[in-house]
């Protein structure tokens, strides 16, 4: 499996190896590991804009690829979009048979306050659901279990399939099923321990800012929590 390892999560993994000091702003493990969009190279910006949302783009249910829970508050920058259309697209072709992804909330059509989240309000947040048991989804929402229930292939793919993008900041997820998913991968060679740590660090070895991708936080059992970096246009 590591031959599907594409160059963005390569790139990722080299730019996390690099010393603290030496990564400059908000998601130093990707500054120069972006890829080419219409040929030119994404410059990120330093921060987003995380309280509104202009030039927000609606995502539309696609049966074969993924459920929109609430289309009104499916609204995400550009970015955003293409990060979930790109993993979709991906998973249905590593995993065919696996069910379409649920997707949650992201924003508001102008984003702002959205009923629940202390974040999702600039585009740049999504609610992603879990495989469950072989490659399984709930059709109306996010389901919960144990972890040892989870689909830890098809969960790494799914993070991997957006790594792969090179737009994520930041995936949240209970440590619990960090430790299940990150555990997998090391067993089953598609990552090394120290590629692995990298990703997901454990919580003595990181900080909030500077290390990894997959971090713990409460209340994420049942779902990931994506933010994205956006783009300079
Ligand atoms: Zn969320």
């Amino acid at each position: 499996m590591r031959k599907f390892l594409t160059w963005g999560l390569g790139l990722l993994l080299a730019a996390v190896a690099l010393p603290a000091h030496a990564q400059p702003g908000m998601g130093p493990w990707l500054d120069e590991a972006l890829p080419a969009v219409e040929g030119e190279p994404l410059q990120m910006l330093k921060a987003c804009p995380d309280q509104s949302l202009s030039g927000g783009v609606q995502l539309k249910e696609r049966p074969e690829l993924y459920r929109v829970m609430s289309p009104d508050a499916a609204w995400g920058r550009p970015e955003m979009i293409e990060l979930l259309t790109r993993a979709a697209e991906e998973m249905a072709w590593l995993k065919p048979d696996a069910d379409p992804i649920v997707i949650g909330d992201i924003s508001r059509r102008w984003g702002g306050p959205l009923a629940g989240h202390k974040s999702h309000r600039g585009g740049i947040d999504v609610d992603v659901g879990l495989y469950w048991g072989n490659g399984e989804m709930l059709k109306t929402g996010f389901k919960s279990g144990p972890p040892q229930e989870l689909d830890l292939e098809a969960n790494w793919l799914l993070i991997r399939s957006m790594l792969d993008t090179g737009l994520v900041e930041r995936i949240l997820l209970d440590q619990r099923n960090i430790d299940a998913i990150k555990a997998w991968t090391i067993k089953n060679g598609e990552l090394t321990k120290e590629e692995a740590e990298a990703i997901f660090p454990a919580p003595s070895n990181r900080r909030w800012n500077m290390t990894g991708v997959v971090h713990h936080t409460v209340n994420h059992r049942e779902h990931l929590h994506v933010r994205i970096f956006c783009a300079r246009t």
